[in-house]
């Protein structure tokens, strides 16, 4: 069984004085500076945190990569490969914040999956329902519809984040059953559509904390947790990696 995996999701936020900081603070905590665990930093600060984690087991994922998928004419985007050259492992594609700000649909999302496996990195595609999608019982075929673009990828190197919209930063958590749900939902339309017979690593986020972590990453088909807030404390994300 492959251990659960914890990536921290810093969003939009930093400092090269902050970030020194908080990494030295988890280089420091046992919890934390092991296999297993991960950082999305903002691009800028990528080779800032390679430097900082060069001996550390922990791993380096950015929040995004360009739909492009050779060197050129793309100005602001920035390239799988070029995450790869600077030590990214993962790679967050169509998180929620970036579906909703700027419009990134399954057409765009699928470019970007194809260019991450081709450099070689690991892609956490996130999908997640709003409340209104949830309400309406539309959950279900909402993630099948943001699930299509898996089927042109092997099981094995897709990594997927279920983050149900209405939990990202609100402190409200999906409850434990409806968690179930939703991750064997997934792993279920994975095996259908996707070539490989092992299922897809499914990550839960959305207000993981260190007082509902434990019992979020007990879940037998939760593999692990996409973490935003509480990335960015120490002791909240060692709790959470402790528990993972
Ligand atoms: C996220 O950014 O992916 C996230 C889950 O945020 P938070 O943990 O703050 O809800």
């Amino acid at each position: 069984m492959t251990a659960k995996l914890v990536v921290g999701n810093w969003k939009m936020n930093g400092s090269l004085a902050s970030n020194r900081k908080l990494v030295k603070g988890m280089l420091e905590d046992r919890r934390i500076n092991r296999p297993g665990v991960a950082l999305a930093s903002p691009y800028v600060y990528l080779l800032q945190l390679a430097d900082l984690l060069q001996l550390s087991p922990m791993d380096l994922g950015a929040q995004d990569v360009s739909q492009f998928g050779r060197d050129g004419a793309f100005t602001g985007e920035v390239s799988a490969s070029m995450l790869a050259n600077v030590g990214c492992r993962y790679v967050l594609i169509g998180h929620s914040e970036r579906r909703q700000y700027l419009a990134e649909a399954n057409e765009v999302l699928s470019k970007k999956m194809e260019n991450a496996l081709a450099a070689r990195l690991a892609p956490v595609l996130c999908v997640g329902e709003t409340l209104a999608q949830r309400e309406a019982g539309e959950h279900l075929d909402v993630i099948r519809h943001q699930l299509d673009i898996v089927a042109d990828f092997p099981s094995e190197q897709v990594i997927v984040a279920y983050e149900p919209v209405w939990a990202i930063g609100t402190g409200k958590v999906a409850s434990l059953a409806q968690i179930a749900e939703m991750h064997e939902c997934i792993k279920a339309t994975g095996l259908q559509r996707q070539s490989g017979s092992a299922s897809m690593r499914v990550l839960y986020g959305g207000s993981v904390k260190a007082d509902n972590a434990e019992a979020i990453l007990s879940i037998s088909s939760v593999d692990g947790a996409l973490v935003g807030g509480a990335s960015l404390d120490v002791d909240s994300f060692g709790m959470i990696c402790q528990a993972a």
